[in-house]
């Protein structure tokens, strides 16, 4: 007997949280909160009181009365909340892209003597392309791991990539394409092992999926906040350098917001000793300030209970999605999964361009993946059923 997504939607913990974002578009079913959150209405009012009263009102004097310290105070909210890091080692700046180049620069400079860069052949393309850039810059090789796209990096695909010349692993927690969630501690102890570092990009997994990177002994990670943090298109970005290597760390982009006194003017570079050394240049008040909103809604629920309905509505999503004898490319077990759920058809292309027609939006990935992001705190079960109804119509005549 199946249960009605009306009955499903009773029944969740989380239903409630829907009425916290803006939803004022006329679509049937909004499934990619994983690529572009929705607006929290707190952010609404948040950015206009603070475009009027901080920016209009203030001016220059914002900066002393507290946006300095933004970038450092918002990253130990989201660390708190969404990382299990303490205090100190995460601040927001920058996109993903320009922080994973830093990382990849201050992790390498780690392990001098060591030249090769692990990086995965599934991985998201600007985490390839940075790693072959910075590989170059550097004279490093990149060593790729050609896992398959479902199990994607395990343990023993990984250790064959491992060996007393890899300097640096560059992995992505949940995989873009089939959402396969890597075993984050289990990699990191065995990165450590053969003496290398290991960043993590958490882009599809912060927010949604518990992390404890403190406790995992991560070194570096770094992530997006417009997917599951909802802080909007081009919010900034978070970077976290454990504690451990932050007075060693040099990234390359060594600006006045990295230095040890901001407002000291000198002749003369000297890192700042806190995670404030990650920093570059005048970072986006209004970006930051819409992160803290995002971060402060999902630390009000909390992420295991965000997880908790991740893992009920993607594993309801595969049951439907398999009664349309659709292929999955997304592991059937729900501790092996992230938030997504992705569907390969050769027609995949047209398929998407045809749900986006009847108001129904998932994204489509190259080469034949439509990919259908779930996002917890938005989405609801009458969305999920209304799409896969959908999708059953559109690819019937497709064949
Ligand atoms: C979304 C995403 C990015 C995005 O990088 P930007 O610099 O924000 O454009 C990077 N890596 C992964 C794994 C992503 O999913």
């Amino acid at each position: 007997m199946t249960t009605s997504p009306h009955e499903l939607d009773s029944a969740d913990p989380l239903a409630a949280m829907r009425d916290r974002f803006v939803i004022d578009d006329d679509l049937v079913a909004y499934l990619d909160g994983n690529s572009l959150g929705r607006l929290p209405r707190a952010t609404l009012d948040r950015l206009a009181a603070f475009v009027r009263e901080e920016w209009g009102g203030r001016l220059i004097r914002g900066w002393s009365e507290g946006w300095v310290e933004l970038p450092v105070t918002v990253g130990d909210e989201l660390g708190a909340a969404l990382l299990g890091a303490a205090a100190g080692q995460t601040v927001i700046a920058d996109s993903t892209s320009v922080c994973i180049y830093k990382l990849l620069h201050a992790a390498a400079g780690l392990r001098p003597g060591r030249d090769e860069i692990v990086i995965d052949a599934t991985n998201f393309p600007t985490d390839r392309y940075l790693v072959e850039a910075v590989a170059e810059a550097r004279g490093m090789t990149v060593r790729w791991i050609e896992p398959d796209l479902v199990d994607n990096v395990t343990a023993d695909v990984l250790a064959g990539a491992l060996g007393d010349r890899t300097a640096v692993v560059l992995l992505s927690h949940v995989d873009y394409r089939s959402g396969t969630l890597l075993d984050l501690p289990g990699l990191t102890e065995a990165v450590h092992a053969a003496g290398a570092l290991v960043i993590w990009d958490l882009c599809h997994s912060a927010g949604v999926v518990p992390i404890a990177l403190d406790a995992s002994g991560a070194d570096f990670a770094v992530g997006c906040t417009y997917k599951y943090v909802n802080a909007g298109p081009g919010a900034p970005a978070y970077v976290y350098v454990a504690q451990r290597h932050l007075t060693h760390a040099r990234q390359p982009i060594e600006g006045w917001w990295s230095a040890a006194d901001l407002f000291g003017m000198s002749d003369t570079y000297e890192a700042s000793p806190s995670i404030r050394r990650m920093l570059s240049g005048t970072p986006s008040v209004a970006g930051i300030l819409a992160v803290q909103e995002g971060v402060r809604l999902i630390a009000e629920v909390g992420v295991e209970a965000i997880r908790a309905k991740s893992e009920l509505m993607t594993g309801h999503a595969i049951e439907l999605l398999d009664e349309l004898g659709l292929e999955l490319v997304t592991p059937g077990d729900a501790a092996l999964r992230g938030s997504h759920v992705t569907v390969r058809h050769p027609d995949a292309r047209a398929i998407t361009a045809q749900l986006i027609e009847r108001g129904v939006v998932p994204d489509f990935r190259e080469p034949d993946l439509i990919r259908l992001g779930l996002s917890p705190l938005t989405t609801s079960y009458a969305e999920l059923a209304a799409a896969t109804r959908i999708l059953g119509e559109v690819v019937a005549p497709i064949g």
